[in-house]
């Protein structure tokens, strides 16, 4: 059984982030919040598949990522390319299947082209996206050598949400179908897998060609210490232990210290972190002789 963890989407980092140190539009503030409630949605089916494949001789990808070729007018290959990202890829009782994963808190009417929201505005073409990734899985699936079909869902993962006009049997799965349909499906495989399994691990993108730094200079965010699991700012406790009182959590220095970096790569990959920078960023509450000591010991790394 392969599960991998499933990083948080590095646009959502960004916005978290800047939310806190520098503020962030309304604009940004919506992209935040469907960010969140994709995340949210997409846990919500982790936690799904995870239940029924433990302990069972399945293969499941979080968010596997690869990139495409495109074909230029002239049919050759150009330089030029792009990425899938897909959900889930799920191998199980000897077939794959792939799940895109959507959380709306909004009800949609079906369409076999456009979906349009309950006033009658066009909303986009749902299925469009689950076509793509699956003419694109299938291509990759056939240069393994392993030319397997490959079942592709949609999944409507909010159980508040009314898909009004949807028919029976078109890959689409609302939450009340979700469970059933992974019930149904979820066997153990009775071929090994290893060799597909490593194939897709080879040509798997660890960064999203999408992902971009963002637009402000270190200098412009506000320094402090923030919560890596809710965001909020931490209260120093003692010298050397900081609390989120929304989580109830402490921390230790040698804990905040490493978020700190771990944010500031998040933010622009390319700035060069100097302890000093570092301290800065901190808001001055982890000093750069403690940063500089850390990393000569080898427990934080810049
Ligand atoms: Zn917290």
């Amino acid at each position: 059984m392969v599960v991998l963890l499933r990083h948080k989407p590095m646009k959502m980092e960004q916005l978290e982030i800047m939310k806190c140190r520098a503020g962030v539009g309304s604009a940004e503030l919506n992209e935040l919040d469907n960010l969140k409630l994709g995340w949210e949605g997409e846990g919500e089916m982790d936690a799904m598949i995870d239940c029924r494949v433990r302990g069972r001789n399945c293969v499941h990808f979080k968010d596997y990522r690869f990139a495409v070729n495109q074909a230029g007018g002239d049919g050759k290959i150009v330089r030029s390319s792009s990425e899938v990202q897909i959900d889930n890829v799920l191998i199980a009782g000897d077939r794959i299947f792939t799940f895109e994963v959507k959380k709306y808190n909004f009800d949609l009417i079906y369409g076999d082209e456009v979906w349009t929201y309950t006033n009658g505005e066009k909303f986009k073409n749902l299925m469009q996206q689950v076509s793509r990734q699956n003419d694109a899985f299938r291509h990759l699936l056939k240069k393994s050598g392993a030319g397997m079909d490959v079942y592709s869902c949609l999944v409507l993962i909010n159980p508040a949400q009314t898909i009004y006009s949807l028919p029976y049997g078109k890959n689409i799965l609302v939450h009340s179908a979700v469970g059933k349909f992974l019930d149904r499906i979820v066997r153990d495989n009775h071929y090994s897998y290893d060799r597909l399994a490593g194939f897709l691990e080879s040509r798997r993108l660890a960064k999203s060609m999408y992902d971009a730094p963002v637009n402000v200079g270190v200098d412009e965010l506000r320094g402090g210490v923030f919560c890596e699991v809710c965001y909020m700012e931490l209260e120093r406790v003692h010298r050397n232990q900081y609390r989120c009182s929304s989580c109830e959590r402490d921390y230790d220095l040698l804990s905040v210290t490493p978020r700190l970096i771990a944010e500031l790569k998040i933010l622009n990959e390319g700035w060069k972190l100097s302890s000093y920078l570092i301290s800065k960023y901190s808001g001055n509450l982890v000093s750069h002789s403690y940063i500089r000591t850390q990393k000569r010991l080898g427990n934080i790394d810049y």
